[in-house]
């Protein structure tokens, strides 16, 4: 379920913060931002204003401290992307009907690295979509540290109830043109909703096969051809070692023997939960596109694995194992909320898609005693919902410095492609494990900087928007 935008996000509020931002800063974006807002004529456009509106709020103290960002037009710069690219890509299903999708690349900024981020299949793509996450992408991957810039892509292709011969034939077809735009040293793709092993395999398949090379052109393949140990995990892993790092810099009590709660059953939450469960957290839930799963004992991790990575079935089917647990259909969802924020707990971690956790939902949390929400996803809660929870003083880790373990990872994936070498399972978790710390540290730190201690959306905005931004004036327009 996703949030109708309309709603809460109006013109008015988006011109009001960016009014907010110009009179501080004394730059002329507001004309600029709302011209564009204007011409948005989709929720994706929409979806993309929230993310920028949200980093204009937080770097404006920035701007205001130093003129080099006004005066080398940083933001009006940053918020545009380099290139889009928008393609048809036609292929056979298995009835051998001509089947029409579109795709498409945005590559965001390339001032800190080789454009970098992930792939998405979902019938909801669209370039707006894909331009809030490619901006996102840009902060994400700076407060990385590591040397890559943002870009995302993707299509309106579902892969679900689709055979394994129709995915691998919409891969090739979606390859035949996207080749032409990326490159080890030049944009990195990697997995997202609905792109996982199995799409990253065919797509590399395709791509070898066109250009007769055996780059690391794509992160996330499976081990056996140049894939990283742990590259699945590392989303999921390093959105608990950031919970961990938070909890403790906060001095909060530890996970240990703590009801947490986690939307999604994809690739992020699975991970999620694995981490949480071996560090003795009771998971309670997990929730797909269709419903909720909740299981009081803990969830079973190996059925949720096997109904969702090898069957590829809705949740609902794990009550043939217990069905003693409950399942909430999604039409049974609380007004305006999600079930799985209804129920109570320590932790919660939203890792299945934007606009999940909405300002019902925050004060749900709250009234509940909830300590921390970190975000798996990428942008699953709503301003409204973050202004409940920092206002509330809850612990809230925004997805940008949370959900960086796997882009972490994929950059270890392109190391070891490099120089043709294979790390160790554990040398990738230590090394994962450390950077979200740093992240982390990071965050904090550049938040108490500007005044706004533990306010982790505004240092991870700060301190990601710093370095590029200092980047782009280095290299010049
Ligand atoms: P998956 O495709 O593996 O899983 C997505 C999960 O979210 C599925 O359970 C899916 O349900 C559910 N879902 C998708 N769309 C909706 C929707 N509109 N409403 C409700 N549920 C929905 O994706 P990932 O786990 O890879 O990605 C999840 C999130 O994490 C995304 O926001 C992604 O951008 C972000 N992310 C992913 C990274 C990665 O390494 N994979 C890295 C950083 C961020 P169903 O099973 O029914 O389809």
């Amino acid at each position: 379920m996703i949030t109708d935008l309309n709603q809460s996000f109006t013109l008015g509020s988006l011109e009001s913060k960016i009014k907010k931002v110009n009179k501080r800063v004394n730059v002329s974006l507001a004309q600029l931002q709302i011209q564009k807002f204007e011409k948005a004529s989709s929720e994706g456009d929409r979806i993309f204003f929230q993310a920028m509106e949200e980093v204009l709020d937080s770097i404006a103290p920035l701007i205001e401290s130093d003129e080099r960002y006004r005066r080398h037009a940083i933001v009006e710069r940053l918020t545009v992307p380099d290139r889009v690219f928008k393609f048809k890509v036609t292929w056979l299903d298995d009835a051998n009907n001509i089947q029409v999708n579109t795709g498409y690349r945005v590559q965001f900024n390339n001032s800190l690295g080789p454009y970098k981020g992930g792939i998405r299949f979902h019938p909801s793509v669209n370039e707006g979509i894909l331009k809030f996450l490619g901006f996102e992408q840009i902060l994400k991957n700076s407060l990385t540290g590591l040397p890559m810039g943002g870009a995302k892509g993707g299509s309106d292709f579902d892969p679900k109830g689709k055979s394994d011969f129709e995915v691998m034939k919409f891969c090739a077809a979606f390859m035949t043109e996207l080749h032409k735009h990326i490159g080890p040293r030049v944009d990195v793709p990697a997995g997202d909703i609905g792109v996982g092993a199995r799409e990253i395999g065919y797509l590399f398949g395709e791509y070898k096969k066109i250009t007769s090379t055996y780059d690391g052109v794509l992160t996330g393949k499976p081990f056996m051809f140049g894939g990283s140990l742990m590259r699945p995990e590392a989303t999921g892993y390093g959105v608990v070692y950031f919970t961990q790092a938070m909890l403790e810099q906060e001095n909060k009590e530890a996970l240990k023997g703590k009801v947490c709660t986690v939307s999604g059953a994809g690739n992020v939450a699975i991970h999620t939960i694995e981490k949480l469960q071996e560090l003795g957290a009771l998971v309670v839930t997990c929730s797909d596109s269709r419903g909720t799963i909740y299981d009081s004992r803990g969830v079973d991790l190996a059925l949720l694995k096997e109904l969702k990575l090898q069957k590829r079935v809705n949740l609902e089917e794990y009550l043939i194992t217990y069905p003693e647990a409950r399942y909430i259909p999604v039409e049974e969802y609380p007004e305006g909320g999600h079930a799985v924020w209804s129920i109570p707990c320590y932790a919660a971690f939203p890792c299945a898609t934007q606009n999940e956790l909405w300002e019902a939902d925050a004060k749900t949390l709250v009234a509940n005693g909830c300590v921390s929400v970190t975000e798996g996803a990428n942008m699953p809660s709503t301003p409204e919902a973050i202004k409940i929870l920092l206002d509330n003083k809850i612990c809230f880790a925004p997805a940008k410095a949370a959900n960086a373990g796997g882009v972490v990872v994929s950059s270890f994936e392109m190391s070891q492609n490099a120089v043709m070498t294979k790390w160790s399972f554990e040398k990738v978790d230590a090394k994962l494990k450390e950077t979200m710390r740093q992240i982390c540290k990071r965050v904090a730190l550049t938040a108490k900087d500007y005044g706004v201690e533990g306010n982790y959306v505004d240092g991870a905005n700060i301190a990601g928007f710093k370095k590029v931004a200092d980047a782009m004036i280095a290299e010049g327009i």
